[in-house]
């Protein structure tokens, strides 16, 4: 179907059954804690994590920390906050993964240990050509590689060079360790690939031990069969990468260093239109400012959907929608709204904001406050009604009133719109669960002739829905807030952070494709006194188990009527009030 959910997802879960049916599954997702986790790790983990319950296995949780120059704890923190929260609820003990986190540092030991065996194996050398040399040897890929002149150094020699190596006593890029496979390969990642490289630096787990770091490819395999993962999921283009995974689990097997071989399967990246998933893309967002941080709600990352107010089971839903294939797959940024909608739409209850008012003040009003009560959900009795105060001056969008006679008139050659069936000067509209008010009079600011306030009417006989005899029923029914009860937020309105679906497609740079409106901050907004009086008890209660992790305890999150969802932001709602981030609109509108 239009997901690209196609017949190959069967193909590639079929590839995933066990040679050995009785051979327990076990996966694992290993980021490296380089960044924060974005929505394309988002089907890592559903894929590893869905494959293991299915077959009844388990799934590891590992840091694949081999670099120490762009690894931080920031990043390992923040991983492990993503993974439990886009799995909460599915786990009673909020912990989805195996045992404890793993880290491929905690297997450095044993990482050198295998390198010397294929030094002694003769599986592997110290090379002590240039980086440029390096290149130039490794041929291209019409062409093949030649072999470095120190490709035939003696075992003794290796090892005593290798041992130097790890003991500081070489500079870096003077020599590395590689494999000794075959220069000529038609697979260039098989031209004796970089085992082992000289990096002085500290490293965040193992801080001065070494000075020495193993490849990814080459620690890959190894920590895979260490931990006996069976099925070592990694996204396509690693496919070419393969042979050499193979080669070294066959290798270091008669060594009894590893004693486990595991299976490395390919499935195709996410991507999805109208923004990036790359960390290195993310990181220059950041750190350039185009966004307010990693947890800016625009972000594709993990934790910005979270600030956003996106619920973990839509993003569960999202990657179950995509599915698994061995194509690369573009999906549209409306196919993740979707999955938001089905959810909220479930999840949330309704209140009436207005999100740009115009104050309606009804003359012939003389009472107080009048309460109605309203289901908190249309399809869910069980949850109960709020309470919606009503009176002489409310609040409704200024978009629900046609300035016929003012500016906005005049631009539409004096007509009311096609299908317009919202309050027109001298008509009436009916108050959802109150009354049918009509306008008699508009109130114009002097200088830009925008009303700023209308005159009304109310018919008392039209009391929650009812239509009076003699009176033409009112076809236009808007929502409102009473003004004295109402309380005033601020409301943060996102939409795509790019405005081509291929940022950088056109120019080369992803940054030139940068929607410059993708933030629209409203100040004036006016929720109905229930919003307020719920989101206050929810702050009440997140700042009493702060420890807990509030992450997890439920996010606060409305159907703010003929608006769109829209999610409390915990992190700056505060002393200045009230702040909602819309997660998604009612109806996709992106370029209507
Ligand atoms: P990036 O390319 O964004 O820097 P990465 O692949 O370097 O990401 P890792 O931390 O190494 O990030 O990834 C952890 C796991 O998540 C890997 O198994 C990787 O294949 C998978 N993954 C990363 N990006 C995607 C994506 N867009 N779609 C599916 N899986 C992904
Ligand atoms: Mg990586
Ligand atoms: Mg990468």
């Amino acid at each position: 179907d239009d997901l690209g959910v196609d017949s190959e997802s069967e193909e590639a879960t079929s590839a995933l059954l066990p040679k050995d049916a009785h051979a327990a599954i076990k996966t694992r997702f290993p980021p490296e804690p380089n960044g924060y986790l974005h929505l394309g790790h988002a089907k890592a983990v559903s894929f590893n994590f869905a494959v293991a319950r299915m077959f009844h296995g388990s799934c590891n949780m590992r840091m694949d920390d081999t670099n120490p120059t762009k690894e931080d704890e920031e990043y390992v923190e923040s991983i492990l906050e993503d993974v439990k929260w886009i799995q909460s609820g599915l786990f009673e003990d909020e912990t989805p993964w195996e045992g404890d986190v793993r880290k491929t540092s905690s297997y450095f030991d044993t990482i050198y240990e295998c390198a010397e065996a294929l030094i002694k194996s003769g599986d592997a050398y110290v090379d002590s050509l240039s980086a440029d040399e390096m290149r130039e040897y490794r041929g291209t890929l019409t062409s093949p590689g030649k072999n470095s002149p120190f490709r035939e150094r003696s075992v003794e020699e290796n090892l005593e060079l290798f041992r130097k190596m790890k003991e500081g006593e070489f500079k870096e890029g003077e020599h590395v360790l590689r494999a000794k496979i075959d220069m000529a390969s038609p697979n260039i990642n098989m031209r004796d690939p970089t085992l082992y490289r000289i990096k002085h630096e500290s490293h965040q787990e193992t801080g001065d031990k070494w000075c020495i770091y193993p490849m990814y490819d080459y620690s890959h395999p190894i920590s895979d069969a260490l931990e006996g993962i069976t099925h070592s999921l990694c996204t396509l283009e690693f496919e070419d990468h393969r042979p050499f995974y193979e080669w070294t689990v066959e290798k270091l097997l008669p060594t009894s260093l590893i004693s486990a071989t595991p299976r490395q399967i390919e499935f195709s990246r996410l991507n999805i239109q109208n923004t990036v998933l790359s960390k290195r893309k993310l990181i220059g967002l950041v750190e350039e400012k185009h966004v307010n941080g990693w947890d800016d709600p625009r972000m594709p990352t993990l934790s910005g959907m979270r600030r956003r107010g996106v619920p973990p089971s839509a993003l569960r839903l999202f990657c179950e929608r995509v599915g698994i294939s061995k194509t690369d797959s573009n999906i549209a940024f409306s196919a993740l709204e979707d999955c938001a909608r089905l959810e909220m739409d479930e999840a949330c209850e309704r209140a009436f904001a207005v999100l740009k008012p115009l104050k309606v003040t009804i003359d012939n009003w003389d009472g107080g406050i009048e309460e109605f009560s309203a289901p908190r959900h249309p399809k869910k009795e069980k949850m109960g009604d709020r309470v919606i105060p009503f009176s002489k001056e409310v609040y409704i969008e200024r978009t629900d009133f046609f300035d016929l006679d003012g500016p906005e008139g005049k631009e539409n050659d004096g007509k009311v719109p096609k299908g317009y069936k919202r309050l027109l000067p001298g008509d009436k509209v009916r108050l959802r669960y109150a009354y049918v008010i009509e306008c008699k009079e508009i109130i114009r600011d002097p200088k830009t002739s925008e009303p700023i306030e209308l005159k009304c009417f109310y018919y008392p006989d039209t009391r929650a829905g009812v239509t009076p005899e003699g009176m033409k029923r009112v076809k236009g029914i808007i929502h409102w807030v009473e003004a004295s009860t109402g309380v005033q937020c601020k409301v943060n309105q996102y939409d795509r952070l790019f405005l081509a679906e291929e940022p950088g497609k056109r120019t080369g740079n992803h940054l030139d494709d940068l929607n410059p409106n993708s933030l629209e901050v409203l100040n004036g907004v006016f929720v109905e006194p229930s919003v307020a009086k719920d989101a206050l008890e929810m702050i009440e209660k997140v700042n009493a188990d702060s420890n807990d992790g509030s992450l997890y305890t439920s996010s606060l999150a409305y159907q703010f009527e003929r608006s769109g969802y829209f999610a409390l932001d915990k992190s700056s709602t505060g002393e200045d009030g009230l702040v909602f981030n819309r997660v998604v609109t009612l109806r996709d509108t992106w370029g209507v």
